[in-house]
């Protein structure tokens, strides 16, 4: 090989990557279009140490000359409130609003988390009882919804489905929010960029970080882990090449998965391993920043706050 062949073939290399279709067009041509701050699975409760540390991690994401625009909560605010009374809720709410007020001067949009719903056997005649409180506290109107900011349309899903009993619940996209997602998205059309939200992932290899998914030699990956309706979303997001990005929270754990150009981020936890260590598995208790351009592209840094 002499020296123009091997420059050639040097030159070929960045163009050989970019046909992932992540990258669509040369990074120094595109823009900027928004910086927020992901922060998810804040699980607060009222003691200290998850108080000072959700504050610790509001400040740092305030801290960056380069400031988010806003924090996109993924969910799982408060530690729990499936199966609590409502005095023990309320103080849990309590906590997460009095750390919000001390310490984050940003808007918040939010996404429900399966430990944000009441699931209080003794509450069910109470119209705060399931989503109705998270919705609330959230001030978000719906327990779904769409919404625009600098050209990118954002669509923040509802993942997690109490099952019959009210005692667990079950990953999936409900028939009334898949017919508006499709509605959604055709009136969004397939020019302007779209970030997905959901707290459960819909495409995550992290439900193969623990061998108590094998049963008998084979992998079950319970739905509450990853989406039982993920194979209908697939098939949904591929007519648009929009859609970009699909960011969830749940797992605690960090990942990345680039499949049809949509790229399916699951972004860590603030509290790591539910506040009792600071690593979770093999990642760190931490928030993202995510950056969208203009073409399309995104960047997520993960940051450790502590
Ligand atoms: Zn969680």
């Amino acid at each position: 090989m002499n020296r123009r062949t091997l420059l050639k073939s040097a030159t070929l290399l960045p163009l050989a990557s970019a046909t992932d279709g992540l990258i669509t067009s040369a990074p120094s041509a595109r823009k900027r279009s928004l910086r927020f701050a992901y922060l998810g699975d804040t699980h607060i409760t009222p003691d200290s140490k998850p108080m000072e540390s959700v504050a610790k991690c509001f400040q740092h994401a305030q801290s960056h000359a380069d400031k988010p625009a806003f924090i996109l909560h993924g969910g799982d605010v408060i530690m729990d409130a499936l199966a609590k009374d409502r005095a023990d809720v309320q103080k849990q709410w309590d906590a997460w609003n009095s750390v919000v007020k001390a310490n984050n001067s940003l808007p918040i949009e939010y996404c429900i988390g399966n430990h944000d719903i009441w699931g209080f056997e003794e509450a069910k005649s109470d119209p705060s009882y399931g989503k109705k409180w998270a919705v609330d506290q959230m001030k978000i109107g719906n327990r779904y919804r769409s919404f625009d900011r600098n050209g990118w349309h954002f669509i923040i899903l509802d993942s997690v489905q109490p099952k019959p009993d009210g005692k667990w619940y079950t990953g999936y996209i409900d028939q009334e929010q898949l017919d508006w997602l499709k509605q959604d998205l055709a009136k969004t059309g397939t020019k302007t960029p779209v970030l997905i939200l959901s707290h459960i992932p819909i495409f995550s290899p992290t439900g193969f970080f623990s061998e108590k998914n094998v049963k008998d030699g084979a992998w079950t990956i319970p739905a509450a882990l990853v989406l039982s309706n993920t194979p209908e979303l697939l098939k949904l997001f591929y007519q648009y090449p929009n859609v970009k990005t699909a960011l969830s929270g749940h797992m605690h754990l960090l990942d990345r998965v680039d499949y049809n150009g949509v790229m399916y981020l699951c972004n860590g936890a603030v509290c790591g391993d539910w506040w009792r260590n600071d690593t979770y598995q093999q990642t760190k208790a931490g928030y993202a920043l995510i950056d969208l351009y203009d073409d399309g592209t995104l960047e997520r840094t993960y940051l450790h706050y502590q």
